[in-house]
């Protein structure tokens, strides 16, 4: 057994209890109420934690395999913390190459054995089943994933759960359809589905990816990220609650190079991925050549654009959103506010004052709308980055809040006077750190939304319905919102372009990217 130092995590905010697309409705509140939440006022709220009880995590978790818990080929086990206390959470097994083989052996059979003969009728049967029991134990798995990855428990209580339920619910729906996803086509599963996932959304990565994997009538080996195993492990007991056939899913921790193991064995037939665009470069790298389907969903720098007729109050719980939400560890967070110079002033005045009413904290707590860092070396990626905007000549505001003594947590960030040529102008940040640059006119906002690396996600927020039309159509950009922001749904797809990735995760395309058609 090897005991590993506290693995990197890093979480940031949202907007005051109220997640994704609904916080864009909110009404921010007026001076006299922001700065009563801020302060120790009677208006302060009071803590109101959620049941740590509600998780029954178990001490030491092993590898899902052809329907059973196994233990890693080499007896290792790694420690998941949390990061809001730094302390262990279980141990998880650190499974091998070995082990990968094992889980792609087992997905193989099923696929040629029993999945891929079941009825597509009987396919659905088992997603709607998952659904129904991921809605069921909803409160465990939002407890558990609070708990393994930082974030605020109202976001993975009403987004994260939810939203994992519901695409499988969807994708339930295409599982005896397929031929009308591909008119005119004959539909076929690819085989066996590889999948490595990241830490920001874990349980709702795995429902992006298994869910259509399934429907489609592959199989899966999954590998979580490192530092939140805990809900994909408990998806495993789902899959048995489900009575889901052996080898159908397969779930297994371990390092990165195992997420390779899994990629470029000749058995996987398709590859997905989440995470870094530098691993995703070393998957597309690794496996070039062997003819497999790959899609890619890597980082982003999202631009977020206010034009001066934008319904500003409006405007700021949506840049809020898209920046806190998740503690601004979101691949599609709109890490660039773009404001139009004319409001500029009055827009970043009431950004501050709003920033001043987060609540930044202990994630366990239904009012906290900022949570931990997922890791600390993610926490030094935001320090180091944050850094260097400083000393590149940006402005930085935080508010007055006061962090938790303990565990990796991140004050909301506001930068201006931000120039392109900044590093927090370009990099992925990961992190609760807005980085605002001005603009004069329509083609200089759309000229600088796509002045980036990136391309996955953009957001305008304006009064006028021509503007909205004319600017998403020149945004490079897989997503665009128009007034709203971090608003997702099963059915609608998701991807990007440049170097955010390529392929769609969602909707029918999401499907399409399961399937092979002749
Ligand atoms: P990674 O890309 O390293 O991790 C994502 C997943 O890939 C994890 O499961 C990880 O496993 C796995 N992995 C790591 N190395 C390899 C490899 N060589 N081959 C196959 N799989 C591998 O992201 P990080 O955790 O290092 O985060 C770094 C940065 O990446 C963040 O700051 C952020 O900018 C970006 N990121 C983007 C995400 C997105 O949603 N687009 C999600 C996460 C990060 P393990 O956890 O065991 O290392």
């Amino acid at each position: 057994m090897s005991s590993e130092q506290p693995p990197k995590r890093a979480a940031r905010a949202v907007t005051r209890g109220v997640p994704g697309a609904l916080a864009a409705a909110a009404v921010p509140a007026a001076p006299h109420v922001a700065s009563a939440l801020a302060g120790s006022s009677p208006w302060a709220y009071a803590p109101a934690p959620e049941s740590k009880e509600l998780a029954l995590i178990r001490p030491r978790y092993g590898l899902f395999i052809d329907g059973q818990e196994r233990a890693p080929a080499n007896g290792e086990v790694v420690v998941t913390y949390n990061p809001a206390t730094e302390e262990p959470l279980a141990e998880v097994a650190k499974g091998s190459a070995e082990d990968a083989d094992r889980a792609i052996s087992a997905a193989d059979r099923a696929h040629r054995k029993s999945w891929s003969k079941l009825a597509p009728r009987e396919r659905a049967k088992y997603l709607y089943r998952i659904s129904r029991i991921l809605q069921e134990r909803s409160r465990e798995f939002a407890v558990t994933e609070t708990l393994d990855s930082g974030k605020p428990i109202r976001e993975s209580r009403d987004v994260d759960v939810p939203l994992a339920a519901a695409h499988f619910w969807y994708y339930a729906g295409w599982a005896d359809k397929l031929q009308y996803a591909v008119p005119g086509r004959r539909p076929e599963s690819h085989g066996v589905v590889g999948q490595v996932i990241p830490w920001n959304f874990p349980l709702l990565m795995l429902a992006w990816k298994i869910a259509p994997a399934l429907a489609a009538g592959n199989t899966v080996v999954l590998k979580p990220a490192s530092t939140t195993p805990l809900t994909a492990l408990l998806f495993a007991e789902v899959c048995q609650q489900a009575d889901l056939p052996p080898g159908v899913v397969n779930i297994i921790t371990g390092p990165g190079e195992m997420g390779m193991s899994i990629a470029t064995d000749p058995r996987v037939a398709k590859v997905a991925f989440t995470g870094s665009t530098s691993v995703g470069i070393k998957i597309a790298q690794g496996i070039a050549g062997q003819g497999k389907a790959l899609t890619l969903e890597l980082g982003g720098k999202a631009a977020n654009i206010v034009f001066e007729d934008a319904a500003l109050d409006q405007a700021v719980e949506g840049v809020i959103n898209g920046i806190f939400f998740n503690q601004g560890e979101v691949c599609c967070a709109g890490s660039r506010l773009l404001v139009q110079e004319s409001i500029a002033e009055e827009f970043v005045a009431r950004l501050k004052e709003r920033m001043t009413t987060l609540r930044v904290g202990d994630p366990m707590d239904k009012n906290t709308d900022v949570g931990a860092i997922n890791s600390r070396a993610q926490m030094e990626t935001i320090g180091e980055l944050v850094a260097s905007g400083v000393a590149e000549g940006a402005e930085l505001w935080q508010p007055g809040c006061v962090l938790p003594d303990r565990g990796w947590f991140y004050k909301p960030t506001l930068f201006t006077n931000v120039a392109q040529s900044h590093r927090i102008a370009r990099e992925e940040i990961f992190g609760p750190v807005l980085s605002t640059i001005t603009f004069r006119t329509v083609d200089e906002a759309i000229e600088k939304a796509n002045n980036t690396a990136y391309g996955l996600s953009a957001g305008i927020w304006t009064d006028k319905g021509s503007r909205i039309l004319q600017v998403a159509a020149q945004l490079k950009a897989g997503v665009v919102w128009a007034n709203t922001f971090n608003r997702f749904d099963p059915t609608s797809p998701f991807g990007g372009y440049k170097e955010s990735g390529y392929g769609r995760e969602g909707g029918l395309q999401g499907l399409h990217a399961y399937l092979r058609s002749s």
